[in-house]
């Protein structure tokens, strides 16, 4: 088995769309980015490669390749899900924690733990934090997510 471990931050641009957690949110600012923003999916993804010793987000999405500009955060998760079972790799589960004063997570946990789980073919638990006001993301500058992962042999 491997673990692995991811991290994001984006900031948040006003009037954006809110994709959070593989998720639209309605009425929430949404992150700016190279992608959708998903903060949440970006971790997840990285945790998936760093556990599978693929390297990180920026070396296979990166701005360097244009051809994943705008992509969802489904069809990151899909692809990262293709590299690592082409490593001989599947998920055993996986966990990511939203930190920011909004979208609450805790509204519709269970939804974004489906959509995720449901592309990952493995079971991914979605929490939520804030920081009391405290830093980037208490001051509502910017949405930061961390994720865990663990692969087991295909
Ligand atoms: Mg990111």
């Amino acid at each position: 088995m491997r673990v692995g471990l991811g991290t994001d931050v984006h900031p948040v641009e006003a009037g954006r769309e809110c994709w959070v957690a593989g998720l639209r949110w309605e009425g929430a600012d949404g992150c700016s980015g190279h992608s959708d923003g998903d903060v949440a999916v970006h971790a997840l993804c990285d945790a998936l490669l760093s556990a599978a010793g693929l390297g990180d987000l920026g070396a296979v999405f990166g701005t360097g390749r244009p051809e994943w500009a705008g992509a969802s955060g489904a069809t990151l998760l899909a692809e990262v899900r293709r590299l690592v079972g082409a490593e001989g790799w599947v998920l055993g589960n996986a966990a990511v924690q939203v930190i920011g004063n909004a979208p609450k997570i805790g509204t519709r946990r269970a939804e974004a733990q489906q959509v995720l789980s449901d592309v990952l073919g493995g079971p991914v638990s979605v929490s939520g934090t804030t920081t009391d006001g405290l830093g980037l993301t208490g001051r509502g500058e910017g949405i930061a997510a961390i994720a865990t992962a663990l692969l087991v042999p295909a």
